[in-house]
């Protein structure tokens, strides 16, 4: 061994980051290594399409970190190293085929409006819901921020009960457990509505007809209207390079170029990490592994059998590919000019639409008609782009990461390296629809597949965004595994955080913090 700390990371995920700088602060001495050339897995930032033009890899929609319990406690010491986050207004909106479009903004009265164009009762309905949002998301974050035990759930219900009896608490469980296709369609009658409140789920993988998924579009809908979204100005990196800071200024380190090959034990606890050139890092008081859960066995050489079988079994989400256009000018929608100055443009025009698409990626098909989400953060945050010029983000939901057929019957290839372009294709006639001339309008592309998710980031499993499905039987209690939803494995000081753990995918970065807080103390 030729280095010591008190805490190793595998990977330099938000997750790691998050945790080390809360070890750094609590005086451990840390070292976080990274497989890729700059750290941050899916919270990354470059010029992948032309020079000048800056375009988040991943993540683009930072709300989650923005609003997280670490940067309340961080917050004011990353933006002393630069980060900076960019608010935004308009979060999100939804265009039809019929070419209507639906939007919500922090301008209630304006959101209402455009609901009630659909539907005067949805437009009572949303006002209702949001005048209830103030008592009802406190539970439901205190739920989402806590250490997944027992005795949270049952503190969740308790207060629930104290508050409202055991009627309310058992409107809080059915709702909790409801598909977003019951939720809505038991609140909204317009299916517009329901279908823009719906796209939300597929930012995970909650399909309209899964259970557990009802949640996402309520919390999406109601905080996009309480809070707008926040994105990284000049990009989502903002972050990643404040907390790398951070942890170098209190002494850690940060490397990058640095796959680990192997995690180190003696007598059943962790000592340590080996990377792949050979060098070994030892460990006094945790091991920290930001990696999916298929990588554990390789890494450990396995544990006991049972939770080896569980990270073996860990299932994960279809795919997503990424497409990054420079463009000279935003996009023209032909719902409406307004639709321009909204972060988030879902192409997901109905329930049914979403629930065929996820089907089709689950087959292994690529879908004939891909969900899109039109990211426009240049309009937003101008420093992304040369004078003038845009950037478009655009999100493909879903894609399968092995391709099995075309669910349209045209593209031949059962690899992304032939599917690449005429996938993409299919996706940019899509947006050529909504948008038309769209195309003239490209000066330069990147397309990111699924493989090249994966490639990136080997935590991005067949391009699996979200880092394992967060379906009920994976979640909670039960992510990554029954009994370890804190990180905690059979080897002694060894954790996993990221993703895969409570309470899973998102950059709030809360396994992380989470698990830090217990070894370090709060
Ligand atoms: C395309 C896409 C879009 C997304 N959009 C959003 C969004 O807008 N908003 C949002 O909130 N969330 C979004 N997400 C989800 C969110 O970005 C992720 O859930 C989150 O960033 C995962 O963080 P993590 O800490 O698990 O680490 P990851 O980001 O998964 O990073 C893990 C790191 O570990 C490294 N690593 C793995 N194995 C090794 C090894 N053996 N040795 C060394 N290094 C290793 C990887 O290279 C990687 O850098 C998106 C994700 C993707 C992929």
């Amino acid at each position: 061994m030729n280095d010591e700390f008190d805490a190793v990371f595998v990977g330099a995920g938000h997750n790691a980051l998050a945790a080390a700088v809360h070890m750094a602060a609590r005086g451990w001495k840390v070292g976080v290594f990274e497989q890729a050339g700059v750290p941050g897995g899916a919270v990354k930032t470059g010029e992948y399409t032309l020079p000048g033009f800056r375009h988040d890899w991943a993540a683009m929609n930072l709300s989650l970190f923005a609003g997280s319990a670490f940067l309340k406690q961080y917050g004011e010491e990353l933006a002393h190293q630069g980060m900076e986050f960019v608010p935004v207004d308009k979060p999100f909106a939804s265009v039809f085929p019929d070419g209507r479009w639906c939007g919500v903004s922090m301008d209630a009265e304006a959101t209402a409006g455009r609901i009630a164009a659909f539907s005067k009762r949805d437009a009572e309905r949303w006002k209702a819901l949001s005048a209830g949002f103030g008592k009802d998301a406190p539970h439901i974050l205190r739920l989402l921020g806590s250490p997944m035990k027992i005795h949270s759930i049952a503190y969740f219900l308790y207060k629930l009960f104290a508050e409202r009896g055991v009627s309310g608490m058992l409107q809080m469980v059915q709702f909790l457990l409801a598909s977003p296709r019951a939720y809505l369609s038991e609140n909204f009658e317009a299916p517009e509505v329901r279908a823009m409140l719906g796209a939300w789920g597929m930012h995970l993988d909650f399909a309209p007809d899964v259970a557990g998924g009802a949640i996402f579009p309520y919390l999406e809908g109601m905080a996009g209207q309480a809070f707008g979204m926040a994105i990284g100005k000049g990009g989502a990196d903002t972050i990643v390079n404040a907390m790398t800071a951070t942890i170098r200024a209190k002494g850690g380190v940060v490397e990058c170029n640095a796959p680990v090959a192997r995690i180190l034990s003696e007598g059943g606890a962790a000592t340590g990490i080996e990377l792949e050139d050979g060098r070994k890092l030892r460990a006094s008081k945790a091991v920290v592994a930001g990696i999916a859960p298929s990588a554990f066995a390789r890494l450990t050489g396995g544990t006991e059998p049972a939770f080896d079988a569980a990270m073996e079994k860990f299932v994960h989400a279809p795919g997503t590919m990424m497409i990054h256009l420079a463009l000279s000018d935003l996009p023209e929608w032909a719902a409406g000019e307004e639709l321009r100055s909204f972060a988030y443009v879902h192409l997901a025009p109905s329930l049914d639409q979403m629930a065929r698409t996820y089907q089709q990626a689950q087959a292994g098909l690529l879908p004939d008609e891909p969900i899109l989400v039109v990211g426009q953060p240049t309009v937003f945050d101008p420093s992304r782009a040369p004078d003038g010029k845009h950037v478009l983000w655009l999100q493909v939901r879903m894609a399968p990461g092995d391709i099995r057929g075309d669910a349209k019957g045209e593209i031949d290839a059962r690899d992304w390296a032939g599917a690449a372009e005429p996938f993409a294709e299919r996706a940019l006639d899509v947006l050529e629809r909504y948008a038309p001339g769209i195309r003239k309008k490209i000066l330069g592309r990147r397309v990111v597949t699924p493989a090249d998710l994966e490639q990136d980031n080997p935590n991005l499993v067949g391009g699996d965004q979200v880092c394992g499905s967060h379906h009920m039987s994976q979640h909670f209690l039960f992510r990554p595994a029954r009994g370890h939803a804190d990180g905690s494995t059979p080897i002694k000081n060894l954790y996993l955080t990221g993703a895969a753990v409570w309470p899973g995918a998102g950059t709030g970065a809360g396994s992380g913090f989470l698990l830090a807080r217990k070894l370090a103390g709060k």
